[in-house]
């Protein structure tokens, strides 16, 4: 599987050299558009897409390093903290940059493990090794955009700054200058762009420029004790981190699962999904490359249809979502009818109250709801139909919408291994204030947002094999 992506990868270009970038994934966001003369460097710093490989940012970052016949550097910043994120997330994270690194020094690519946020530690590193050009990734999330937004102001001058979309096919600018109302409105946009955007990808060549600036040994151990993380949370068995755990996780999802996606992904106990979100959220494989891999599935065009609309319209929906409204985790971000209905019945008797503490050790009146939080902890992941059921009867059995969706984000994005994405805040955001939905008969406590409930589920699956499999009692 592996060996023939690489083929397809050669038969594009021998190297991104050669090869026609599209220069619409590019945005510079300082005011130096060129390497200048003295830069002994380029580096890419990655927040967001982790890998080396089907990767346009790191991709850009070798087109420029090799225009300028000077070497390249791969960076990761370690922060103490991110949002609700805890050990098992960190973890993900180190076991996915051992393999970078390994993969680095085969490309002769030094790879740094930098201590801080990016835009405090690189520009004194990019001054201290004269590094000519810093690429960075893209993240519609409101930190990583002010990191990128202060980094531009703080590089040395004459250094550019460019940032990449590598998670998106369709750069999310590309896509649409505005905030898209639902999957109906962007469908057309995304889908009319792949031609352009949906390619194959160029290799990464070993790189053939090498420096004075050698990278540190990494104390992955003191890396991990200096976190100020929850540390509780541990990994998760089922999922291998890095880009070949994640190609594994591909290569049997086209080859097994797929048959099954068209007409199984909504049935928690069908093993039908891809469940490569968690690598697609750190970054560790591309969405690009799943698709490609997707469509020469031969014989299930209806499963292959719907993954392109979850993998593609779906979730570039949520970067729209995310990039465009400030308010992308706060009730303030929702539409008018949204609001106003859920303001309507707020103050609606609720049939039960719990606290977070509650929610969060699974101890509800509610078998299936608790069976879904044990799936959370334990396996770092709700299946996609019961996440929408998990989150809806959050906001049936607390206080506010407000604490609702406080709640929510923090147990998706404390637990789920794919948290604190896009997806996660518009699924939440969805679910519980009717975000890319419509208005639908009204009711208590939910107003107009879509109800769901157990007896639905009842008709749906088989909710006594998914509550005794998963222990909801
Ligand atoms: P598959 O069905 O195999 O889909 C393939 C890919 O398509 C996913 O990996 C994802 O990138 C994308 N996708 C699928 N469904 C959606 C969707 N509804 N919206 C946007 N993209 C989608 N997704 C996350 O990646 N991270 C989250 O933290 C997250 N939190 C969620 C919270 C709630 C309350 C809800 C309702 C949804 C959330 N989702 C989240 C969206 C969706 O449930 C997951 O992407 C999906 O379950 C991931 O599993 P999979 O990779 O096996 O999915």
């Amino acid at each position: 599987f592996l060996k023939q992506i690489e083929e397809d990868r050669k038969k594009a270009a021998k190297s991104v050299l050669e090869f026609k970038f599209n220069k619409k994934r590019v945005r510079i966001l300082s005011k130096s558009k060129e390497v200048p003369e003295w830069g002994k460097g380029v580096i890419y710093w990655t927040f967001r897409d982790q890998r080396i490989h089907d990767n346009w940012a790191f991709l850009f970052a070798q087109k420029l390093a090799l225009k300028n016949d000077v070497p390249l550097h791969f960076a990761f910043c370690r922060l103490p903290k991110f949002l609700d994120a805890t050990l098992r997330h960190f973890k993900f994270i180190f076991e996915g940059l051992k393999e970078t690194e390994k993969e680095c020094k085969k490309l002769n690519i030094q790879f740094h493990f930098l201590i801080g946020c990016g835009k405090d530690v690189l520009p004194d590193f990019v001054k201290k090794h004269k590094l000519g050009a810093v690429v960075i990734d893209f993240m519609p999330l409101r930190g990583p955009m002010a990191w990128a937004d202060e980094l531009s102001k703080s590089l040395p001058d004459g250094v550019p700054l460019v940032q990449v979309d590598a998670h998106n096919i369709v750069p999310v600018w590309e896509t649409s200058e505005k905030l898209e109302y639902a999957a109906r409105t962007i469908r057309n946009k995304v889908n009319g762009k792949l031609p352009e955007f949906l390619t194959q990808y160029p290799p990464v060549i070993k790189h053939p420029h090498s420096g004075d600036l050698k990278a540190s040994p990494i104390d992955w151990e003191e890396a991990e004790k200096t976190l100020e993380v929850d540390k509780s949370v541990g990994p998760v068995k089922w999922a291998k981190p890095g880009y070949r755990g994640g190609m594994q996780q591909l290569y049997t999802f086209v080859t097994k699962r797929i048959k099954n996606y068209g007409t199984a992904r909504n049935d928690p106990n069908k093993n039908a999904l891809s469940m490569l979100s968690p690598w697609f959220h750190f970054g560790h494989i591309s969405v690009q490359r799943a698709i490609l891999e997707v469509k020469k599935v031969k014989g299930y065009s209806e499963s292959v249809a719907a993954f392109c609309e979850e993998a593609i319209v779906r979730r570039e929906l949520s970067d729209n979502f995310c990039f465009y409204n400030k308010n992308y985790d706060s009730i303030k971000g929702a539409y008018d009818w949204a609001k106003k209905t859920l303001k309507d019945h707020s103050g609606d008797k609720r049939p039960y109250l719990y606290t977070k503490a509650e929610l969060e050790q699974g101890h509800t009146h509610d078998d299936l709801w608790n069976a879904a939080q044990n799936t959370l902890i334990n396996d770092g992941k709700i299946h996609g139909f019961m996440r929408m059921y998990w989150a809806k009867k959050i906001l049936e059995w607390t206080e506010s919408p407000e604490q609702a969706l406080q709640y929510a984000i923090y147990l998706n994005d404390k637990y789920s291994l794919d948290g604190r994405d896009p997806n996660g805040f518009v699924g939440c955001m969805w679910s519980i204030c009717g975000i890319h939905d419509q208005g639908w008969s009204e009711r208590a406590v939910f107003g107009k947002i879509r109800y769901m409930n157990y007896e639905g589920c009842k008709r749906k699956f088989d909710i006594n094999g998914y509550i005794i499999k998963h222990g909801g009692k």
